[in-house]
């Protein structure tokens, strides 16, 4: 298989009581493996696509063949936003950053407790599933949500934070 998925980096309960276990199993083992295993579904009938990382694919979507662009638009999408998602979360974690983010937060929206209330508003406003994501444009932080699966990648923009909003992400 080009691509795998990859392991959950801590158990599947670690994240309690902010996200369940049951959610993440579910999120982890069933939904994310459906978008690796879809994205090898493309590769299947497109061989050279396999080649490149799932970032290099997303990064110029208009050069994959039409028959499968849709395909890996979705499910590479969902395979690389997923895996910066298990990575950007951890068990007793939070807090305030520090360091160079810390001053470009303050920079941009003032302080830490405005710039969440910011990502709150921000993401809260996303109509049906996607995700809200922090880029970097133009020197300047930005709070911004896509649709579905999209990934700012595609707009060669590799995103700093991204927050899962899709009902699967918490409802249980
Ligand atoms: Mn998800």
């Amino acid at each position: 298989m080009a691509f795998e998925l990859p392991p959950l980096p801590y158990d599947y309960a670690a994240l309690e009581p902010t996200i369940d276990e049951a959610t993440m199993k579910v999120h982890h083992d069933k939904h994310h493996q459906t978008y690796v295993t879809n994205l090898n579904g493309a590769v299947e009938k497109h061989p050279e696509l396999g080649k490149k990382t799932p970032e290099e694919l997303l990064a110029d979507l208009a050069s994959i063949p039409e028959d499968v662009r849709a395909t890996v638009r979705n499910n590479g999408g969902g395979h690389v936003n997923h895996t910066m998602f298990w990575q950007i979360m951890k068990p007793k974690g939070g807090g305030e950053p520090s360091g160079e983010i810390a001053t470009q937060i303050s920079k941009d929206f003032g302080s830490f407790a405005d710039f969440k209330k910011r990502v709150v508003a921000t993401t809260a406003k996303q109509f049906g599933s996607g995700w809200g994501v922090l880029v970097f444009q133009g020197g300047k932080l930005e709070i911004a949500t896509k649709p579905n699966k999209d990934w700012p990648l595609s707009d060669g923009l590799p995103p700093t934070l991204a927050n899962d909003v899709w009902a699967h992400a918490y409802d249980l």
